[in-house]
């Protein structure tokens, strides 16, 4: 089916995981994600995140009730009822309360001085003009310039007369006592979504209790004295009574409709709404006027009223919900992705150096398959005189023994463990032999043999290395001056032993050569591998292991090529193919 392979329809690919066996770390898990589960749970019961949910629908009505005595300037003692007090309309969802006037009886059609201004003053008539006016002015002028009062004279004009002179409010307000009315708000909201209504006068209060309740002692009062609401708005009734302003009343319903946790109520709070501070200086509070008609002898009569107060809007929002089981498992889809910061955390921890370095371990090599760019050529570097592998980059013109590391390892022989571990026994049994070969040497008493090397280059640390042109070639056995692996006991064992190396290529391939017929190239081969096994144990992936030029000659002076040609390095190693 090469179709369904390259499409990749018969595949399925799944992530690799890394198993550490680990009271702590598993502890740790599952703590982590028990803190994640009561966080998650605690925030959906808090928020009702499993209740799909729906706006209000709302209507409101109000009935403001009281009357007050009040003193009017000019007029005597009015009583003041409902429809006095409560002006015109003041449209949907809201009323107005006056708290103060100022009344002009008695207005008739007809020419009067207007009211003394800066700009209204006049000398003669010449400084009036017929038929005139502006935004300010109470009529039209008529031309003539008459006595308003002994000492000023102002412009006629035909207007109501006489004007209403007074510009500023009194204080105190006069109808002060409009503090002690009470208002009650009557609010129906509805659900929608879910065919639910309610209204504020609840199903358990009664008239008795609608008689006698008092905000006070009963939130959930629907009669509200006027008062306590610019009180709980944060203001004083008798400084705002002077020249009005707005107050909201805030209605909010949260409604939960579960049968077990049934509660839907509203919840009053009182706010103004007009700026006080700017009300200071242009246009404060809130007035306006309105007149009372009627005839007196064929004349008809006004009585001006400039009405300040308060007005009160009544704002009403909030939201119901309800159980669902779609809104459950979409809340328990979102946040499954928290979970995944437990595997962000530990993950952190276990390759933080602390970690690490407390339970000796470091996973990250577990957890990480790295995988080097073809292009670039990484050489693994083993120095006598260091413990770790140097990684390097190969390069064209600086000698490797130059080349800075990239990175450095520890030395790695789990794989090669089983390997060392059979060497170690053919070496054992090989010992008493060693005296006896032939081949042996006292491998102290050795010296490199010049003769058939160039001199030492400059590069080189132990004295036993050749020159080469190749720059991958240039490393020797130290990083620092001393004595050359090569003169040492176990190199000679382990790497030379012309039996080893026989006993090694037999054990690989027990047919493959008669005795004392391998040829020296197989030997040397060996030799490499030898030496590789034990100077770097498993390099890391990608990595070509190099070996110095001291070792590589004195192999090739133990087993040397016929007609003395060699490969020399290539990615693989020395000679070509190990
Ligand atoms: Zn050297
Ligand atoms: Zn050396």
């Amino acid at each position: 089916m090469p179709n369904c392979d390259r499409f990749g329809l018969c595949q399925y690919q799944t992530n690799k995981l890394v198993r550490i066996h680990s009271v702590r770390l598993g502890c740790l898990k599952w703590s982590l994600n028990g803190v994640i589960l009561v966080f998650i749970c605690m925030v959906m019961l808090w928020n009702r995140r499993y209740q799909e949910f729906d706006l209000v629908v709302s209507s409101v009505t109000t009935k403001v009730k009281g009357v007050a005595l009040t003193p009017l300037p000019g007029v005597g003692d009015v009583i003041w009822d409902v429809v006095d007090y409560s002006g015109p309309s003041q449209g949907k969802n809201s009323f107005f309360v006056v708290t103060n006037v100022i009344v002009t009886k008695n207005q008739k059609q007809g020419k009067c001085p207007e009211v003394p201004r800066k700009d209204r003053l006049c000398g003669t008539d010449k400084d009036c003009e017929k038929g005139a006016w502006d935004q300010q002015s109470h009529g039209i002028q008529t031309g003539s310039c008459v006595k308003f009062d002994v000492m000023k004279k102002t412009c006629e004009v035909s207007a109501w007369c006489p004007i209403e002179i007074r510009t500023s409010p009194p204080r105190p307000a006069l109808l002060s006592a409009a503090e002690n009315f009470t208002v009650l708000i009557k609010n129906n909201v509805r659900f929608p979504a879910f065919s639910f209504s309610r209204r504020n006068i609840l199903p358990h209060m009664s008239d008795g209790y609608l008689k006698t309740c008092q905000r006070g002692r009963d939130a959930l009062c629907p009669i509200f004295r006027l008062g306590d609401v610019v009180r709980e708005a944060g203001e004083t009734f008798s400084d705002m009574a002077v020249e009005g302003g707005v107050i909201g009343i805030l209605i909010e319903w949260d409604c939960n409709l579960d049968w077990l946790m049934h509660s839907c109520r509203p919840k009053y709070s009182f706010r103004r709404l007009d700026e006080k501070e700017s009300n200071r200086t242009l246009y404060p509070g809130l007035n306006f006027r309105f007149a009372k008609y009627n005839t007196e002898n064929g004349t008809e009569e006004r009585t001006l009223y400039k009405a300040f107060g308060i007005r009160f809007d009544v704002m009403v929002f909030g939201q119901a919900g309800k159980f669902s089981f779609i809104q459950l498992i979409i809340y328990i889809g979102s946040t499954l992705s928290y979970y995944a910061l437990t595997t962000l955390f530990l993950d952190w921890l276990i390759e933080s150096r602390c970690y690490a370095a407390e339970v000796g371990q470091t996973y990250s090599e577990k957890k990480v398959e790295s995988v080097q760019d073809s292009q670039q050529c990484i050489l693994c570097v083993s120095y006598v005189d260091e413990k770790k592998l140097r990684l390097v980059k190969k390069s064209q013109k600086k000698s490797l023994q130059d080349m800075k590391a990239v990175s450095v390892q520890p030395r790695k022989v789990s794989v090669f463990q089983d390997d060392a571990a059979h060497q170690k026994a053919v070496v054992c049994l090989l010992q008493p032999d060693v005296g006896s070969h032939e081949d042996a040497q006292p491998p102290l008493h050795r010296k490199p043999d010049t003769n058939r090397r160039p001199r030492r280059p400059a590069w080189c640390k132990c004295n036993c290395c050749s020159s080469s042109s190749l720059p991958q070639e240039q490393l020797c056995c130290r990083w620092s001056d001393g004595v050359c692996i090569t003169s040492s006991a176990l190199f000679q064992q382990l790497v030379l032993h012309r039996s080893l190396l026989e006993a090694i290529l037999l054990y690989q391939d027990p047919l493959s050569c008669p005795a004392g017929g391998v040829q020296a190239t197989a030997l040397r081969h060996c030799a490499y591998r030898q030496y590789i096994s034990w100077r770097f144990g498993l390099p890391a992936d990608g990595a070509h292991p190099v070996i110095p030029s001291c070792c590589v000659w004195r192999i090739r002076e133990e087993y040397p090529s016929p007609d003395g040609q060699y490969r020399g390095f290539t990615a693989t190693g020395p000679d070509g193919e190990l």
